[in-house]
């Protein structure tokens, strides 16, 4: 494997994703010597929770809160603030990394904003933890009001490449991601900001997006591998050309363009990697537990449990 790792082109990186199985793990082994330099031997752990649920004005098609979608989901405007503080405190009590909370939406009022951040700061003053938020797109005035009540990492999923956006969502546009996630970083917010593997996309695709991601320069880079939800637009999208080997393929690309970033196996690790998740942390050193926004996911417990037994360290905050 000829490959200059530190500078890949996008031949290189399409090149990768079609790799023969046979020579992962060359790859794999290389990723890893990476992620060791930048992250050493840990894995970090978030906690997920959907703070609003469903009724969304946008048509994501892979969303089961999307305006179009069928799918049997619980429904709310804001989670009730106990709710928020026992996850806020299951992320303190188990030393977890970070508090990540979703709400359903592209656009906001201020009044709901205002709601918001309340209890963001009451959160805050209990827990301490650190949060991230997925609150579609902010003004920046809403943003600073989020800044001010402690919130210091936002969440904008890329989720696919600039060319398959349009089969993917036609409510809003990829640029207006762009766009958003470049005034949040100009007032010093930090980023989170992934993708989907799995949409019927191309892997050229898959190249895009993680060379756009690249160029925001993420905190954090979380990767699903999508699974099909009943009810939804992609219910019945065939999936079945996410192996294991490709997924390992994509996580150890999405390494190598972020070398420093946490690398986080999102949604669809239960699925596509069961039983390779020692592989998968060559690449990685970040998963969620207990669940993903709409799905179910493996107890914290057990996430710890499977991060050892793979021969990874549970990453404590200090
Ligand atoms: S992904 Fe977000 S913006 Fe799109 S439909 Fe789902 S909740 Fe709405």
């Amino acid at each position: 494997m000829t490959y200059d790792f530190q500078h890949l082109s996008k031949e290189d990186a399409l090149s990768l994703l079609n790799l023969p199985d046979e020579e992962l793990p060359e790859l794999l082994e290389a990723v890893y010597s990476i992620r060791k330099k930048y992250k050493g031997n840990t894995v970090s752990i978030q906690l997920l929770t959907n703070a609003r649920s469903g009724n969304c004005s946008q048509n994501c098609a892979y969303c089961a809160q999307s305006q179009e979608s069928k799918a049997h989901i619980d429904k709310y405007r804001l989670v009730a603030y106990e709710k928020l503080l026992k996850d806020g405190y299951t992320v303190t009590d188990k030393n977890l990394a970070r508090h990540c909370i979703g709400l359903s939406g592209i656009r906001f009022q201020n009044s709901e904003i205002n709601e918001f951040a309340d209890e963001i700061r009451k959160l805050k003053k209990e827990t301490q933890s650190p949060i991230c938020c997925s609150i579609g797109f902010l003004t920046p005035e809403q943003a600073k009001i989020l800044k001010e009540a402690g919130v210091e990492r936002i969440n904008h999923n890329l989720n696919t490449s600039r060319r398959f956006y349009p089969n993917i969502c036609t409510t809003h546009t990829y640029e207006e991601r762009i766009s958003n996630i470049k005034m949040l970083q100009s007032m010093g917010f930090e980023i989170c900001c992934g993708g989907i593997a799995g949409l019927g996309e191309e892997k050229q695709d898959i190249v895009d997006m993680l060379f756009d991601i690249q160029a925001i320069h993420p905190q954090a880079v979380p990767i699903n591998f999508f699974i099909p939800i009943e009810g939804t637009a992609l219910e019945k999208m065939d999936t079945s050309y996410l192996s294991a080997e490709y997924c390992l393929k994509v996580l150890c690309l999405a390494r190598l363009l972020n070398p420093s970033s946490d690398i986080r196996c999102a949604a669809g690790r239960e699925v596509y990697l069961k039983g390779k998740e020692k592989w998968m942390f060559y690449a990685v050193d970040s998963i969620f537990a207990s669940g993903y926004l709409t799905a179910d996911g493996q107890a914290i417990e057990d996430t710890i449990q499977l991060i050892t037994d793979a021969g990874f360290e549970y990453f404590v905050e200090p």
